[in-house]
């Protein structure tokens, strides 16, 4: 490890100018739909004027613009990147206690929508950005900052457009993303547990058709759509997936067995109690299948002509979807009823043997002494799916730690940082980004 090379900086005024751009940032709605994610680029290219660093804007069309700003390095190494996304999922406005779209400060936290998901990071980030240019750092490699539009709809104007049209702009030896996280408690065990994701499940939403007569009610016939529907819903609900304890995994419940906050072998069996009493913990270990909508039917005693469900269907990685597909077909064992994909996305793990990774653990641990770091999974997905897929090591590091609660404010309401879990994510992301990109120490 590269010792770092300490310029000057006073934390205080680096912590109050995070503040401040998060809480302005937070300011600008930039709901998904619709995104609006040029007002969040003029944002940010509008402090990237200020400090004269260039930039370049990628417009999907109907304002969903990204922008990314390069600071450019000696060539010895392969670029860096940080990479965010604008976008927010919507609100719910009555549930909320402050406003969502106000970044107001109260009780030693900052309240709105995107301060963990992921405004947050993205100022973290580009905090990080600002001052490796203020300091003139002598860089040995480009650093890349990349605020991307409409990942929380699956990213058809953000990553995906850009892979498409602009797929030059994605090449970096690491990303540092979204998806990792610190938690203050873990299986009931209060103790700093970060978790830096190299992995994720992979989505494939499919829908069920069926197709029958219609008739009346008083009638009943074999060739209901609706019976056939539930019929195949219900063989889905009996089909059982065996656990599957990925390397990620393995190491990630190791890790957290040696510092005594599991309790067992991280094997199938050793988990198979607890993935039975924990959601959480079966999804990490298994395909996962929700049924999440049905439609039918129009009238209480007409037996309908066609019928539909939705399901969300989760895959570990490495997973193939068409597999997957055909071995739901095989289970189902109905040729009338019909999967149609709606949205599939597929990726394989980073490997977590390498610099990028040793060097967030050693400083996570200078901060935080007492913190256990694991490898980790994302159950949602991220656009690291597909920089993954392209052979980049990805990473989803946002380094604040959180209780439970306040981190059940992503996507959901009362999304919150606290100001200390924030300024600590800036301050870690400049130490990592300054040891894995600096050309040379200070002296
Ligand atoms: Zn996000």
């Amino acid at each position: 490890m590269q010792p770092s090379p300490h310029p000057p900086i006073d934390w205080q005024a680096f912590a109050d100018e995070a503040i401040d751009l998060l809480c302005r940032f937070i300011r600008i709605d930039t709901s998904n739909p619709p995104g609006n994610e040029r007002l969040a680029c003029d944002f940010l290219g509008a402090i990237l004027q200020r400090e004269g660093i260039p930039f370049q804007l990628y417009d999907a069309g109907n304002d969903r613009v990204s922008l990314r700003a390069v600071l450019p390095g000696d060539g010895s190494k392969r670029p860096f990147m940080l990479l965010n996304h604008t976008d927010v999922v919507p609100v719910e406005r009555e549930f909320w206690d402050e406003d969502p779209f106000a970044g107001t400060i109260r009780d030693g936290y900052i309240w709105g929508r995107g301060a963990l998901d992921m405004k947050g990071l993205g100022i973290a980030q580009l905090l990080t950005f600002l001052t490796l240019h203020r300091l003139r750092i002598p860089l040995a490699r480009d650093v890349i900052f990349f605020a991307q539009a409409d990942e929380e709809a699956g990213s058809e104007y953000g990553m995906r457009y850009i892979l498409r049209e602009h797929p030059e702009t994605i090449d970096a030896e690491y990303i540092i993303n979204e998806g990792g996280g610190g938690t203050t408690e873990l299986f009931g065990v209060e103790r700093p547990v970060y978790s830096i994701a190299v992995a994720e499940k992979g989505p494939l939403w499919l829908r069920l058709v069926t197709e029958g007569l219609p008739g009346h009610g008083s009638i009943p016939h074999d060739d209901n759509a609706l019976d056939r529907l539930v019929r195949a819903l219900h063989r889905i609900q009996q089909w059982e997936r065996p656990l599957t304890v990925s390397p990620v995994l393995e190491e990630y419940f190791r890790r957290l067995a040696r510092a005594g906050i599991y309790r067992g072998d991280p094997t199938p069996e050793g988990l198979a109690a607890r993935a039975a009493e924990d959601p959480r913990i079966r999804a990490m270990l298994t395909d996962t299948i929700s049924t999440t909508t049905a439609r039918a039917g129009i009238k209480h005693n007409v037996i309908p002509a066609r019928a539909e469900a939705t399901l969300d269907i989760r895959l570990l990685p490495g997973v193939d979807p068409a597999e997957f597909q055909a071995q739901l077909e095989r289970i189902i064992d109905d040729p009338r009823v019909r999967i149609e994909p709606v949205h599939i996305r597929s990726s394989a793990a980073s490997p977590f043997d390498t610099e990028l990774f040793h060097c967030i653990e050693s400083v996570i641990r200078e901060f935080t002494e007492e913190a256990v770091v694991v490898p980790g999974m994302t159950l949602g997905f991220t656009d690291s799916a597909e920089t993954r897929n392209r052979g980049i090591v990805s990473y989803g590091f946002s380094s604040g730690l959180t209780t439970p609660e306040v981190a059940r404010g992503v996507h959901g309401h009362n999304e919150r940082v606290s100001i200390e879990a924030f300024t600590l994510n800036c301050r870690m992301l400049w130490e990592v980004t300054l040891r894995m990109c600096a050309a040379r120490p200070a002296t």
